[in-house]
């Protein structure tokens, strides 16, 4: 078993040598409760999932825990899985198609609550990737500003597996992006998520705001 506890102060304690606001985010995929329940007794409280089946029923019983987690869905969200996806998530950081956003903004409304979104953004231009293409987000975020139980409150990449010239250049155009959103029209545009655990670095030096950690804090998936 990995020590979790230290993996987290190392990371912590790196994020607090490049840039202290920077928030962690543990993503638990493939682990179960009592794992993430190792990282919640060292003080971790920001988890991410990207499979629906699979984070409800961890979201189920950490729930009757009574663990205060905030829970981030950052997996790509099938449209006849938005009406759950409403129901248990405060955070969906993978919004990557108006249909979505649009359905999601539906479901937030007969549920008398708001849903914080991000922007996914296929930043490199990856076929195998969602997300919104760089060059039609300005146009999807003024469409997404009107959805009036969604609130937009960041924007949300992975970066290329490639050279350390490319993800940097991915992350400064995540960056760019994200600043001309903020003068525009979202002031409030508050997040930037970017860097999991081969890149997290570069991408506090570039403009991160929250990373994205699974490997470097639970070790190797199975
Ligand atoms: C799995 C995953 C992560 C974490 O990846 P690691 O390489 O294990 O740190 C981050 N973001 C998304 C969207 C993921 O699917």
């Amino acid at each position: 078993m990995e020590n979790i506890c230290k993996n987290l102060k190392k990371i912590k304690s790196e994020i607090e040598s490049l840039n202290p606001d920077v928030k962690l985010m543990a993503v638990s995929k493939n682990f179960n409760l009592s794992v993430v329940k190792k990282a919640y007794e060292c003080g971790q409280r920001i988890f991410g999932e990207n499979r629906m089946q699979e984070a409800i029923a961890k979201i189920e019983l950490a729930k009757q825990d009574n663990l205060d987690i905030q829970w981030h869905l950052i997996g790509h969200l099938q449209l006849n899985k938005a009406k759950k996806a409403a129901m248990y998530f405060d955070y969906i950081d993978s919004m990557d198609s108006l249909e979505l956003a649009d359905k999601l903004n539906n479901y937030a409304f007969s549920q008398n609550k708001i849903i914080n979104i991000m922007l996914e953004v296929n930043i490199a231009n990856d076929p195998k990737k969602f997300g919104f293409f760089k060059n039609d987000v300005l146009e999807a975020t003024r469409s997404i500003v009107n959805l009036k139980n969604l609130k937009l409150h960041g924007l949300m990449c992975i970066g290329p597996q490639a050279d350390e010239v490319e993800i940097r250049k991915a992350f400064r155009d995540m960056k760019s992006l994200f600043e001309d959103l903020k003068k525009s029209f979202c002031p409030d545009l508050a997040e930037l998520s970017m860097g999991m655990s081969d890149d997290y670095k570069i991408a506090i030096q570039e403009g991160s705001t929250i990373i994205r950690i699974g490997r470097g804090i639970f070790g190797e998936r199975t």
